[in-house]
């Protein structure tokens, strides 16, 4: 062979031998490629179905007063609390069944006591006031068990509703309806900067108000009816 033929087959397996290498490489990358870029579309995804969720959640919001179970207005904590401290002194644990109502837990009250049916089925409740008119509304009022014993219309004060009584009126709460409503004390809103009964349910009732973004946290949960007031 002729050096020229010589040098011109080296320098074409030295092509041939290039152009492998190159191809080889670039197949390298294409199956690199896919693997590197799925991170960012998982996250993508993640994000949307977050958003989706979001969106959903937002649709149920609503808005239902938020004082909490066994709420009594300012005004009269310091009275209620001097009253416990008597209690506790006397040898007596008070269980508060009912505080502060809600116009529309107190509307269910009110249906209820009208209703000889569901009197029957809740031998606790006792003739409830029309929604606007019950301290209960306005946090002035309490109801404590234990105070008296006996059927409906016959009830007698235990010695432990006696003293209940007596230490809650020296606290500055009136035993209103005495035997037909033994558990009901109640304070006098005009004597702690309200103008009436009216007013100071009015306040209370709309001066606390949360927004839930789920229909199922709003639900009361299904309580003993109890009280009258
Ligand atoms: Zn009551």
């Amino acid at each position: 062979m002729p050096p020229v033929l010589r040098v011109k087959n080296v320098l074409m397996i030295f092509a041939i031998a290039m152009a492998c290498c190159l191809l080889a490489e670039a197949a390298a990358d294409t199956r690199k490629k896919p693997s590197a870029s799925r991170p960012c579309n998982c996250k993508k995804d993640s994000v949307a179905k977050k958003s989706g969720k979001a969106a959903k959640s937002r649709k149920k919001t609503v808005s239902v007063p938020c004082h909490p179970r066994g709420y009594v207005d300012p005004a009269i904590q310091k009275n209620l609390n001097a009253a416990f401290r008597d209690m506790k002194k006397a040898g007596i644990r008070p269980a508060v069944t009912s505080a502060w109502r809600s116009s529309a837990k107190q509307a269910s009250l009110h249906r209820c006591s009208n209703s000889a049916k569901c009197r029957i089925q809740h031998p606790g409740l006792y003739r409830a006031k029309a929604p606007g008119t019950s301290l209960h509304e306005a946090g002035f009022a309490v109801d404590i068990a234990g105070v008296a014993v006996g059927r409906r219309g016959a009830k007698r004060l235990t010695p432990r509703g006696r003293k209940i009584v007596q230490i809650m009126r020296k606290n500055g709460f009136a035993w209103r309806y005495g035997l037909a409503d033994p558990v009901h004390f109640e304070a006098d809103p005009r004597r702690h900067g309200y103008k009436s009964a009216k007013q100071a349910i009015k306040v209370s009732q709309s001066r606390c108000q949360v927004k839930f973004t789920s229909a199922s946290k709003a639900r009361p949960k299904a309580r003993r009816k109890t009280g009258r007031g």
